[in-house]
């Protein structure tokens, strides 16, 4: 399960940090802030939760693999070996 925020949607309402504290927490401009981008299993109904209950539709829960971030020349990283 891999989680991610929207930062520029959020409008920090805490939805997020209430349905699923342990894997959401707010800043002090009220902000999301992801604590936990892969969370446990369990935290599945919280997590849908936070998702279902943010008004800005700012929260994605994906069960695919992530995709790797480029590195700073634009650059994925390689695949390992076969
Ligand atoms: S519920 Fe949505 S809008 Fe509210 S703080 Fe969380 S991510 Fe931001």
């Amino acid at each position: 399960m891999h989680v991610t925020v929207d930062e520029d949607l959020c409008c920090g309402a805490g939805q997020c940090a209430l349905a699923a504290p342990e894997v959401f927490a707010q800043r002090e401009d009220r902000t999301v802030m992801l604590l936990q981008p892969a969370p446990q299993e369990q935290h599945r109904d919280a997590v849908l939760d936070a998702v279902g209950s943010c008004p800005k539709g700012a929260i994605t829960l994906s069960d695919a693999a992530p995709v790797p971030f480029a590195d700073a020349a634009g650059e994925a990283p390689a695949a390992p070996p076969a």
